[in-house]
């Protein structure tokens, strides 16, 4: 047993409830934590990097940003080599891609960010892999959480209760002992639920109605139809409120995912879907799908609105609970941040745990209020859009109209292209872009 320190008891065991990315993370940090680490999870998960049925956004484009792989590569050294020898194109966020942000093409730049370009199933088999690796870690069979264990009048959660599903309907239900519960469950998470009906009530929610809509469709295309580019995206604007990307991922496969806001959404019938790409203010897309070999129909996911649950402002966060992942914010898809700040939230939770020998709660406040950059910035983006509701405050749209300038310069110069993308890769905070440097060459263009 290890001795446990501030108002932790002890860190024999801990449960993380949701074995995807967010869940997959969690575990390999808690795993220099506790003694042991058991993941439940209800989807029969597959033998290798396939989609899946809990994970149904998995077949559209999901970029890792660079914050989010330098936390991935710091926690699971080696994964990008993996990566890059199953074949996902590795380069460089400003030198290898084609970044239209603002109505401007950023200029192309080797500023050292990376670009590691992977499908989703791919990467989180190969974090599952890791994972697996660990001899303290234990990847449990198929099986569904239906609540928590409590204690002292909900002050402490010390374990979960699991239906493990047997050949007959319904299955048993086994309450593991945990003294951490993560809940890894993403966006559909009851633990709000849970915790009202525990008398401790549910967090606050902050809520930002998106409607937005993506349409994904796989293509073989020329390597160099970018020009050698693994990647483009057509970010929308206000003027334009519709976006695009292309990368160049496993196999020679490209993904081209087209997103509009409200009724605006990409068509699923393989015509109407390239004749979205072609309203796109830019034609890169459109162009180079157009003498593409599709591999698939477009598949549509509807995204109604960025979730924020605010867990680290509640006063009596029980001890021995840990939200992390979409659980706790499910970010709009758009801004590629979701899988990146799972990263870089497992790499909180064991600086805080392991280094830094805090309780539960203090980690899991500090878990929680890592989402903010992101959360800050995705919601300041949408809210710019026609017809997307939410909390506008005077701060982001001045905010708003300076990332603006930001965008315009970042066409011309690379030192300012570089801090925007350190920003919305999530490697530096956003007060980055209000350095002297920054500002000074902003304000001249
Ligand atoms: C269309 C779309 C595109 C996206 N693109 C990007 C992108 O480009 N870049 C990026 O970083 N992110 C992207 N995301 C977000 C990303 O998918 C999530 O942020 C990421 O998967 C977070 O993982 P998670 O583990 O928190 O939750 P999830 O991935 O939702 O996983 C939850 C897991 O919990 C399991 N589970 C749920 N309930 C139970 C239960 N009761 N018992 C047992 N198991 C349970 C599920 O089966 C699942 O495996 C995108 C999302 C969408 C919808």
């Amino acid at each position: 047993m290890r001795a446990g320190r501030g108002t932790t008891p002890a860190r024999d065991r801990a449960v993380v409830l949701g074995g995807s990315m967010g869940g997959l993370l969690a575990a390999y940090a808690l795993a220099d934590a506790y003694d042991q680490v058991t993941v439940i999870e209800r989807d029969t998960v597959p033998d290798g990097p396939h989609p899946r049925k809990g994970v149904p956004q998995g077949r559209h484009t999901h970029a890792l940003l660079a914050g989010g792989h330098l936390a991935l590569e710091e926690m699971l050294p080696g994964i990008t080599d993996e990566l890059a020898a199953e074949g996902a194109p590795i380069g460089d966020t400003l030198g290898d891609s084609r970044l239209y942000f603002g109505g401007h093409r950023f200029v192309a730049d080797h500023g050292g960010l990376s670009l590691v370009s992977v499908t989703r199933p791919r990467l989180e088999a190969a974090v599952r892999r890791r994972v697996a690796e660990r001899p303290n870690v234990e990847l449990g069979p198929p099986a569904e959480v239906v609540g928590l264990k409590v204690a002292e009048g909900g002050r402490r959660v010390t374990g979960a209760r699991v239906l493990v599903r047997g050949d007959d309907e319904g299955g048993d239900e086994v309450a593991l002992a945990a003294d951490l519960v993560v809940d890894a469950t993403g966006r559909g998470s009851q633990l709000p639920r849970w915790l009202d009906e525990m008398g401790v009530g549910a967090p606050a929610e902050e809520k930002v109605v998106v409607g937005i809509t993506y349409a994904t469709r796989r293509y073989r295309l020329d390597e160099d139809v970018l020009d050698g580019a693994l990647a483009c995206i057509e970010g929308p604007t206000p003027e334009a409120p519709r976006g695009g990307g292309l990368s160049r991922v496993e196999d020679g496969v490209w993904l081209a995912t087209l997103g509009g806001y409200g009724d605006d959404a990409p068509p699923a019938d393989p015509d109407g879907f390239e004749a979205f790409a072609r309203t796109l203010p830019f034609p890169d897309i459109a162009d180079a799908l157009a003498d593409g070999e599709p591999v698939d129909e477009p598949m549509r996911f509807r995204f109604p609105a960025g979730v924020r649950r605010r867990y680290d402002r509640m006063r009596h966060l029980p001890h021995g609970l840990m939200p992390v992942g979409d659980a706790v914010c499910s970010l709009n898809p758009l801004y590629g941040q979701g899988m990146s700040v799972a990263a870089l939230q497992a790499r909180t939770l064991r600086r805080e745990l392991v280094e830094r020998g805090r309780s539960t709660v203090a980690a899991a406040r500090a878990v929680a209020r890592v989402v903010e950059d992101a959360w800050r910035m995705s919601s300041a983006a949408d809210l710019a859009m026609p017809g997307v509701v939410g909390r506008r405050t005077r701060a982001d749209a001045v905010m708003g109209r300076y990332v603006a300038r930001v965008q315009r310069a970042a066409a011309t110069d690379p030192s300012v292209a570089r801090a925007f993308m350190r920003v919305a890769g999530l490697v530096d905070r956003p007060t980055a872009l209000l350095r002297p440097a920054v500002v000074a060459t902003v304000l001249r263009r």
